[in-house]
């Protein structure tokens, strides 16, 4: 099979969720299916294979998953972007816009050193606001990101040029409506 037959394979939708008419891209799927969980990781870590890549940037909680592999297989280290309140150290905090309203995410202060190379990773994305508010906060942190990875593309939200409008490359696997 191709990546792209995989992917398309393992990842299930689920209609009406979380509310009616959302078409969810559920990856639980993918992760429980050996191989397709490390030919997407592979596939993700592709193009910086041998390049120092300094940390890998999850966001809370399906870029955790996919972001320990990729740090695992690039030797870098690992850096949770979570939902506020929930890291216990000193953070810096960023506010970002949801499809309805806004919310804070924070990563810890001393998690990036300026000029590490840092890529970040998600499960999808689709409006680009929340990739969009990971960005800028590891961007004034002085981290130099050199890419945004993401399984899954929404591309009729737009996400992408959000993105690439910070001067971030975007990494993505497969494209749903
Ligand atoms: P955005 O901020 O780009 O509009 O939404 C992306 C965020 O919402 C990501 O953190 C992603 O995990 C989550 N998300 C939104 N829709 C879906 C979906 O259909 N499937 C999954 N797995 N995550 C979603």
């Amino acid at each position: 099979m191709t990546l792209h037959e995989t992917l398309e394979t393992a990842i299930r939708t689920i209609p009406d969720y979380p509310k009616p008419g959302i078409m969810f891209r559920d990856i639980t799927t993918l992760l429980g299916d050996a191989s397709a969980f490390r030919r997407s990781v592979d596939e993700l870590v592709h193009p910086y294979a041998g390049t120092k890549i300094e940390k890998i940037a999850g966001v809370e909680a399906r870029g955790f998953i996919l972001g320990g592999a990729m740090s695992h297989q690039l030797s870098a280290g690992f850096v949770p972007i979570r939902k506020k309140g929930k890291l216990p150290h000193d953070t810096v905090r960023i506010a970002y816009s949801l499809e309805y309203g806004v919310d804070e995410m924070e990563m810890h202060r001393d998690a990036v050193k300026p000029g590490d190379k840092v890529i970040l990773v998600d499960d999808l994305i689709a409006t680009g606001g929340t990739a969009e508010g990971a960005v800028k906060l590891l961007q004034q942190m002085g981290a130099d990101v050199v890419a945004a990875c993401f399984v899954i593309d929404l591309p009729d939200l737009g996400g992408r040029a959000k993105i690439e409008a910070l001067g971030v490359p975007v990494r993505t696997l497969i494209e749903f409506e």
